[in-house]
C-alpha cells in the first residue's frame, strides 16, 4: 500500500517554517497541490511577510510539485476565505486542511497579561476554527475531507507557563470530538495530531544533544497517514523522533453511590474506587455517558 495524493489539494497554515514545511514538502511530494500559508511573523506572531511562504513554495515546485504561497492571518476570517478561494480558483477543491499555525506567549498565569492570554487563544482557536469554517462546506459538497489540527502534549497533559496556548491546544481535542461526529456521514474524517518537534517554537527549550533527533521530519509521517484515504477519525495522534503513539480519553466504572451515602463525604470516601483506572471506558460520545450512567443506577435499585 503506496500513500499518494495525487488530484488532492491541501491548505497547510503555519508552512513557512518547521513542522508546517515539513508536512507540506511530504504532502507534495506525494503528488498533493498545496497551499503554504504563512503569516511570516515572530514565535511570539509579531510582524509578517509572504518571504517564509514564499520560500517553502518555491522548494515544492523546484522539487517538480506544485505550490502556492499564501500570506492569510488564520486568526482574521476574511484573510482565511480569500486564500480558500485562491485555492478553490487553482485547483477546484479542497480535500485536506492541516491546521498548524501557531505562536506562543509563555508565563506563569500570574504574570500573564490578559492580552497574552488572548492572542494566543486568537491564533490557535479562531484560526482553526476559521479555517474549518472556510473549508467545511465544500468538503460537505465534495463528500470528502481529510483534517488534522495540531494540539500538544501541553493541552493534553498541561505544561508550566502555558495556560493560554495548554487551553488553546485542549479546545483542537474538543473540536475534533464534535466535527468527527458531524463529518462522518461526508467522509470526513478529523484527527488531531500532538507533535514533538526542534523548530523555532522549541528554540532554547530543547538541549542540543537531542535535537537531531527531534527534527520535522520525524513527525511528518504520521501527519501523511491521518491526510490519506484511509484515515482514521477521531485520534489524538503523539508523534516525534520517529515515534508515534496514541491517546485515549477514558472514563472508570464508576460507582454507584445509593441515596444514603450520596454526599460529599460518601464521595470522599469511595474517591479511590471512583478512581479505579482497571476497566476503562473510551466513549463513542456524550450521550453514552448519559446511557452508561443511567443503565448503573437503574441496575442498583
Ligand atoms: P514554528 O514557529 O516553526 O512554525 C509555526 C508557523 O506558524 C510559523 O512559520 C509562523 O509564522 C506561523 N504562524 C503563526 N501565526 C500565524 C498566523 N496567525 N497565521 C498564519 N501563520 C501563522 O513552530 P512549529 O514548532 O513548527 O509549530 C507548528 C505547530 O505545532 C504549532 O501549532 C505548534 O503549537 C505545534 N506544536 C509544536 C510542538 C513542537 O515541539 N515544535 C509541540 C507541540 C505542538
Amino acid at each position: 500500500m503506496t500513500i499518494r495524493f495525487d488530484g488532492r489539494v491541501a491548505i497547510v497554515t503555519g508552512a513557512g517554517n518547521g513542522l508546517g514545511r515539513s508536512h507540506a514538502l511530504g504532502l507534495a511530494a506525494r503528488g498533493a497541490k498545496v497551499v503554504v500559508n504563512d503569516l511570516g511573523g515572530a514565535r511570539d506572531g509579531n510582524g509578517g511577510s509572504l518571504l517564509a511562504a514564499e520560500a517553502v513554495a518555491k522548494e515544492i515546485r523546484d522539487l517538480g510539485g506544485e505550490a502556492i504561497a499564501n500570506g492569510a492571518n488564520v486568526a482574521v476570517y476574511e484573510e482565511v476565505e480569500a486564500m480558500f478561494a485562491q485555492a478553490k480558483a487553482a485547483w477546484g477543491r479542497v480535500d485536506i486542511l492541516i491546521a498548524n499555525a501557531g505562536i506562543l506567549r509563555d508565563a506563569s498565569f500570574s504574570k500573564m497579561p490578559l492580552s497574552d492570554f488572548w492572542t494566543v487563544m486568537d491564533v490557535h482557536v479562531k484560526g482553526t476554527v476559521n479555517c474549518l469554517k472556510a473549508v467545511w462546506e465544500t468538503m460537505r459538497e465534495q463528500k470528502y475531507g481529510r483534517i488534522i489540527l495540531t494540539s500538544s502534549a501541553s493541552g493534553i497533559y498541561g505544561n508550566f507557563g502555558q495556560s493560554n496556548y495548554g487551553a488553546a491546544k485542549a479546545a483542537m481535542v474538543g473540536l475534533m470530538n464534535v466535527l468527527h461526529q458531524e463529518g462522518q456521514k461526508v467522509d470526513i474524517r478529523v484527527n488531531v495530531l500532538a507533535p514533538t518537534a526542534a523548530t523555532r517554537m522549541t528554540e532554547g527549550l530543547i538541549p542540543p544533544n537531542v535535537q537531531p533527533l527531534l527534527a520535522p521530519e520525524t513527525v511528518t509521517p504520521g501527519v501523511l497517514f491521518l491526510a490519506s484515504e484511509q484515515a482514521p477519525s477521531k485520534v489524538i495522534l503523539g508523534a516525534g523522533c520517529g515515534v508515534f503513539a496514541r491517546s485515549y480519553i477514558y472514563e472508570t466504572e464508576g460507582v454507584y453511590l445509593p441515596e444514603e451515602e450520596r454526599t460529599p463525604e460518601g464521595v470522599a470516601a469511595h474517591f479511590e474506587a471512583i478512581s479505579d483506572p482497571s476497566v476503562q471506558h473510551v466513549l463513542e460520545g456524550a450521550t453514552q455517558q448519559t446511557m452508561r450512567f443511567v443503565t448503573k443506577a437503574s441496575a442498583a435499585h
